[in-house]
């Protein structure tokens, strides 16, 4: 296979050139459905127009595909999104995209067993109107038109409005599934937006697949009473529970491989400073990409508040706020995008992705895979979201031999 060709450099070079033409000192400003997303946009369809063979078009979710053909129509995608939240960085979507650009302009000239097709998701982010995935949810069907017709944003502007002076009727957004009817695998780099890979000193990771999340408040019932005059022995502290429970479940989480525990809210009641606590309300959010290990995580997490409710004469009950299935990635592809990894940097690391992408929607649909690069500082979301340009260009190598990889692979797949 020949890697010559991907310019990993001229693709640092146009990250530059975007975030200059729709960023400032204040971050990237490309928020789907606003003036500079559209901006945005129009600066990728040229570059893309200027690659030999290809077919460019806008789907009803206004996604933007364009395609190499291939001998067959059985397709390999290279996903990313333009968009940015508000005050973004300059690679969160970007480099994903412009990755993809310069892995199209070196291959998709060649004549291929099957088809590549690049998609720029529209708003991913969600950052206007609360709705993460709209693009690629939209195509997989998981966003129902109904359930955000009544979205508004800051100023007061209806959603299906928004996407109507982009040509994207909301109703009919769920028809942009036919682009996925011969697609048989989908690849995304990625910021990892996270510290491990800068902590482990390494410019590469092959993401597993997404956590699943159990959210829940969990409620300690006491009796709130007298700071002075009840003896310790005696008293039934609802915080006391809640917080012994809340060191319990970290140490749990902290005991395991890649997982997380995060007490995120407390609430006490009556909080004044004369009592102590007869009612305690918290969070839990847990993640985990084993779905057996997330079950266990919360089925121990239970067991811990009733020990701690029981020794400290209170009661506990929980109720489930959220949860989401762990989204695995394909085994085929995470070994494939493992050796273009090793390839081009010579070493590797395996990790779970926080965050979700428009990766967990097409992981669904098909074999999906991702490549993180390392974030300093573990930043993102903010202007100083930033990776080293070496690493930058060899996460588009890397990109490039994935694709390869890829294309080969799905062309040996019945
Ligand atoms: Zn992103």
């Amino acid at each position: 296979m020949q890697t010559e060709g991907v310019d990993a450099r001229r693709a640092v070079e146009e990250l530059k050139e975007l975030a200059y033409l729709t960023g400032g000192p204040d971050g990237a400003r490309r928020v789907a459905w606003t003036d500079e997303w559209r901006e945005a946009r129009d600066w990728l369809r040229g570059k893309l127009e200027g690659i030999d063979s290809l077919e460019i078009e806008t789907d009803e979710a206004g996604n933007l595909w364009a395609t190499a053909p291939g001998d067959s129509e059985r397709a390999v995608l290279l996903g990313g999104h333009i968009d940015s939240v508000p005050q973004g960085g300059w690679l969160d979507g970007a480099l994903n995209t412009v990755a993809a650009l310069e892995v199209m302009r070196v291959l998709a000239p060649r004549q291929r067993p099957v088809t590549l097709r690049l998609v720029d998701w529209a708003d991913e982010e969600g950052a206007r109107f609360g709705r993460s995935l709209f693009g690629s949810g939209a195509a997989a069907g998981a966003l129902k038109p109904d359930d955000v017709h009544n979205l508004k944003d800051r100023d007061g502007v209806a959603l299906p409005d928004a996407l109507l002076e982009h040509g994207v009727v909301l109703d009919r957004v769920n028809e942009a599934g036919r682009q996925l009817e011969n697609a048989v695998a989908y690849l995304e780099l990625h910021i990892e937006q996270g510290p491990v890979l800068e902590r482990m000193n390494l410019p590469l990771g092959v993401v597993l697949g997404t956590f699943g999340v159990e959210r829940h408040a969990v409620r300690f019932t006491g009796q709130h009473a007298h700071s002075g005059s009840t003896p310790m022995d005696v008293r039934r502290d609802a915080f006391i529970a809640a917080a012994r429970s809340a060191t319990a479940f970290r140490d749990d989480a902290a005991a395991r491989d890649d997982v997380r525990a995060t007490t995120g809210f407390v609430n006490v009641s009556p909080a004044i400073v004369t009592a102590f606590n007869g009612l305690c309300e918290m969070s839990l959010d847990q993640r985990a990409l084993d779905p057996d290990v997330l079950a266990d995580m919360l089925s121990k997490a239970r067991q811990a508040s009733e020990r701690v409710a029981e020794e400290e004469g209170v009661s506990v009950e929980w109720e489930r706020l959220w949860q989401i299935e762990p989204i695995p990635f394909d085994g085929e592809l995470i070994s494939l995008a493992e050796e273009a990894v090793m390839e081009v940097s010579g070493q590797s690391h395996r990790l779970p992705s926080g965050p979700l992408h428009d990766a967990a929607e097409m992981a669904r649909l098909m074999p999906t895979v991702m490549l993180f690069v390392k974030s300093l500082r573990g930043l993102s979301h903010t202007k100083d979201e930033d990776t080293p340009e070496e690493d930058l260009e060899l996460s588009v190598r890397a990109l490039h031999r994935l694709a390869e990889k890829s294309v080969d692979w799905a062309a040996h797949r019945s």
